[in-house]
């Protein structure tokens, strides 16, 4: 479940959201965010608890996790901290801006589609990975369209 950096950076590259700045919240910040998403994508019943990390704690490559157990609608979403981005965020020539918004679209997503489960590192993981945050982006672009 954890956002993949590199194809990340690469969907930004070519399909920018918005404005190329970053999008970056402190936990007070991140847990209206999520929220807000929450109501917004039908997930008002769950109960998720939220924390910035640290890139060393968290899955490498990873800008976003959650961990849920979804018979008790109840998940711990974590978002890497802006302190470890974006040196270690950049791959190459791509440029990353953290969004810290898309990401947490995209683990709630996991959240909604729970039932959508895939062998990991499958071919069918990668595919709902990629499907997960193309519909994050445009759901994020549409909001900022308003
Ligand atoms: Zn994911």
């Amino acid at each position: 479940m954890a956002t993949s950096l590199p194809r990340v950076a690469r969907i930004r590259a070519e399909r920018p959201v918005s404005e190329p700045k970053a999008v970056v919240f402190d936990e007070d910040g991140l847990a209206k965010c999520v929220r807000e998403w929450q109501d917004r994508l039908g997930l008002g019943d769950w109960q998720f608890a939220v924390r910035i990390g640290r890139a060393r704690n968290m899955t490498p490559d990873s800008s976003a996790s959650l961990v849920y157990t979804w018979e008790k609608k109840t998940g711990l979403l974590e978002v890497r901290s802006p302190l470890d981005c974006p040196d270690e965020c950049g791959t190459g020539a791509e440029v990353f801006v953290q969004d810290m918004e898309a990401d947490v679209v995209h683990e709630l997503l996991h959240a909604k589609l729970h039932t959508w489960q895939t062998a990991k590192d499958s071919f069918e993981e990668a595919l709902q990975e990629q499907v997960i945050d193309d519909l994050a982006r445009v759901l994020v672009c549409l909001k900022r369209q308003r």
